[in-house]
């Protein structure tokens, strides 16, 4: 087994409340990992200080065996680590291919003449038929329904060619074939040789997913295992479920 991302004893502050306490966590190579807590455990406060959007206070983020702890959030997107955000935000008045096209020329491949129109066309194109929104290419992203901004986001996650991603809740308001569509597209793209991070409230779709869950409670992991197992423990259904 190849570690991919390691976090090692870390803990982030925001002032003086401690929203991430001594946390350590290993993802493997290829795996599909499920994080779960309840509101304001720190999931997102976790995800953010793996994907740089905030900084850690003390402790240790690596990538494929390097210390990223200190890069900016776009020297890890180009390391290889890609998130989505709760709240997509396409530009609205745009096509979704060029929604597509736009970070595929000049973030990916770093064109900045509009040499190569046809080929990023054609990466565009590909990126949507995964993402199954071929139908909707044409689009202005702003007339989207939630699945299908949902889809736009994770084409806009994996158009920079990730090796780690992270999905903050992108089944979040999604009726269930919806939840069904976006998990078969999760599962191809893990299957394509994507480690995927999930944070998500729908427990059944973490649960169909992950191979492995994490629960994060008042900002420390209470529990790390097979989702019957984590499900089973009783600090979990006591701190997430309630019961
Ligand atoms: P979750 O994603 O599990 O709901 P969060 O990571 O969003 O939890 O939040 C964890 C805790 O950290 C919460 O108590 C939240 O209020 C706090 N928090 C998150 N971001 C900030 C911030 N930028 N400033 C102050 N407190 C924050």
């Amino acid at each position: 087994m190849t570690t991919l991302l390691r976090v090692e004893t870390l803990t982030k502050r925001f002032g003086g409340f401690t929203a991430l306490s001594d946390v350590n966590l290993n993802v493997a190579k290829g795996e599909r990992l499920g994080l779960i807590g309840p509101n304001g455990s720190g999931k997102t406060t976790l995800i953010n200080c793996i994907s740089g959007v905030v900084q850690i206070d003390q402790g240790a983020i690596a990538f494929e065996n390097r210390d990223i702890s200190a890069l900016a959030a776009y020297k890890r997107a180009k390391k290889g680590i890609a998130r989505t955000f709760q709240i997509p935000r396409p530009f609205h008045s745009m096509s979704v291919i060029e929604n597509l096209m736009v970070p595929l020329e000049y973030i990916v491949h770093g064109l900045v003449d509009g040499s190569n129109r046809n080929a990023v066309h054609a990466e565009a194109s590909e990126l949507l038929h995964r993402m199954r929104l071929s139908d909707r290419t044409n689009a202005p992203a702003g007339q989207l329904s939630q699945v299908e901004l949902r889809k736009l986001e994770l084409a806009r996650a994996v158009a920079a060619r990730p090796r780690l991603l992270i999905c903050d809740e992108a089944m979040a308001g999604l009726a269930t074939k919806e939840v069904h569509e976006i998990l078969d597209i999760l599962m191809e793209l893990n299957a394509s040789g994507i480690t995927i991070i999930m944070v998500e409230h729908i427990l059944q779709a973490v649960m169909r997913f992950s191979q492995r869950i994490v629960c994060l409670t008042a900002g420390r992991i209470i529990s790390d295992g097979a989702p019957v197992d984590v499900m089973a423990n009783p600090e979990v259904r006591r701190a997430y479920l309630g019961s």
